[in-house]
């Protein structure tokens, strides 16, 4: 889903990138193609009126024998080059009184590109302009004084409304505006879409795979009346632990329990009431222990095993003491029915035993201990 979203998102930038790039390129043609004729036409225009009493003027239009001059040109230029996609204008901070309410900055991004060009005219302006709902490419470059004869005409122009302008000023700026309305290509988003369920649809049936295995292995270790990890699960657990206590020449705790008198439980509450007690031992055990170290599987009928990670042989006799209460203040079923159980501890460092089985027989020897010394008991196989 994720990547879904993040390909939609990349694939709306790249289009939009893609305008942007298609939108500068037609600006920065149009502006030079502008500049450059604007540059040109004054040239010539210099070296006529040195052999002519060729007349200019911006009036060219209304007025007999008068050409444009080089401003009047490249603003009339502009204009021609100009499209509903794309605008080209002109604007100023000081322009002739006939053109004073048309070539003026307008907005905020028109006067900020004015300032910046103003202030230095070699890099062009740009800005991304959100009109509306639209979005709009804004350029702008400066039309800057360069030379001898341009900076004089101004100078002394009886309408000019400045006269102290030098070669290298910025005297007005060339800009374009357009649309950056871009059309999307509906093929690349079929491919996406189609490439995007497939993999959702992957991963999908990944999951669902991987999940059944997941479940079968958990039930396969797992006893179902309990839910606490069965014998299976415990005789890896035992492995495990008995290497890892080796290898660290750590202490390993073991401790087999055993529900008192549970064939009295079960003939007189019956079964379900007996399950409900070895629920109810299950949880007390997994309760009192501490849960990522420590490990309680069912042994099988009414015993238990628990594995003491790195533990001594104090805080095991804690433990089991703090069992037997917790145990003993259970109510069970309706019939506030309580149980104890009886519980005999190994604790070795496995390098001193033989084998895991060894360490279970230690526990089972010293529940037996415990069961003969009347039951409701914890019994070290130290003591
Ligand atoms: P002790 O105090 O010496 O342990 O006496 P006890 O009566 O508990 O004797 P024992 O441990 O031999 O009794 C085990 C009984 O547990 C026998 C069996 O019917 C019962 N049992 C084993 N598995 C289950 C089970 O899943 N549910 C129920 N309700 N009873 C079970
Ligand atoms: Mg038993
Ligand atoms: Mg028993």
């Amino acid at each position: 889903m994720l990547t879904s979203v993040a390909g939609v998102v990349l694939i709306d930038r790249h289009y939009q990138q893609l305008a942007i790039d298609q939108a500068r390129m037609n600006a920065e043609t149009v502006t030079s193609l502008v500049d450059n004729a604007r540059r040109a036409y004054s040239k010539v225009l210099n070296k006529l009126k040195a052999q002519t009493n060729l007349i200019t003027g911006h009036d060219h239009a209304i007025k007999g024998r008068i050409v444009p001059n080089p401003a009047t040109f490249s603003i009339e230029l502009a204009k021609s080059v100009s499209s509903p996609k794309q605008r080209v204008w002109m604007y100023s901070y000081h322009p002739f009184p006939w053109r004073k309410d048309t070539a003026v900055p307008k907005n905020d991004h028109e006067t900020k590109a004015l300032a910046q060009l103003t202030a230095d005219s070699k890099d062009p302006y740009i800005q991304i302009i959100n009109s509306g709902s639209e979005k709009k490419f804004f350029y702008a470059q400066a039309i800057v004084m360069n030379d001898v004869s341009c900076v004089e005409c101004h100078n002394n122009h009886p309408a000019s409304m400045k006269a102290s302008w030098r070669i290298g000023d910025t005297r007005a700026v060339l800009a374009t505006e357009s649309s950056l309305d871009y059309e999307q290509k509906f093929s690349l988003w079929f491919i996406f879409g189609f490439i995007s369920l497939l993999s959702l649809f992957c991963v999908a049936l990944y999951l669902k795979k991987n999940q059944e295995w997941l479940l079968s292995e958990k039930a396969g270790r797992t006893d179902p009346l309990t839910k606490i990890p069965n014998r299976i699960s415990l005789s890896e657990q035992m492995n495990q632990q008995f290497d890892h206590h080796k290898a660290a020449q750590k202490v390993l705790g073991v401790m087999m329990i055993d529900i008192d008198n549970f064939k009295a439980i079960n003939d007189g509450y019956g079964h379900d009431i007996g399950d409900k007690c070895i629920i109810a031992v299950a949880d007390v055990l997994t309760t009192e222990l501490r849960a990522n170290d420590d490990y309680v599987a069912r042994w099988g009928g009414e015993e238990f095993l628990v594995l003491l990670h790195e533990t001594t042989v104090e805080t095991a006799k804690s433990v089991a003491a703090r069992m037997l209460v917790a145990i003993h203040n259970k109510k069970i079923s309706n019939h506030n029915l309580s149980v104890t159980f009886s519980i005999g501890i190994a604790v070795a460092d496995p390098s001193n035993v033989k084998s895991c089985e060894e360490l279970i027989q230690q526990a089972d020897q010293a529940l037996l201990k415990a069961k003969s010394e009347g039951k409701d008991r914890y019994i070290m196989n130290e003591d």
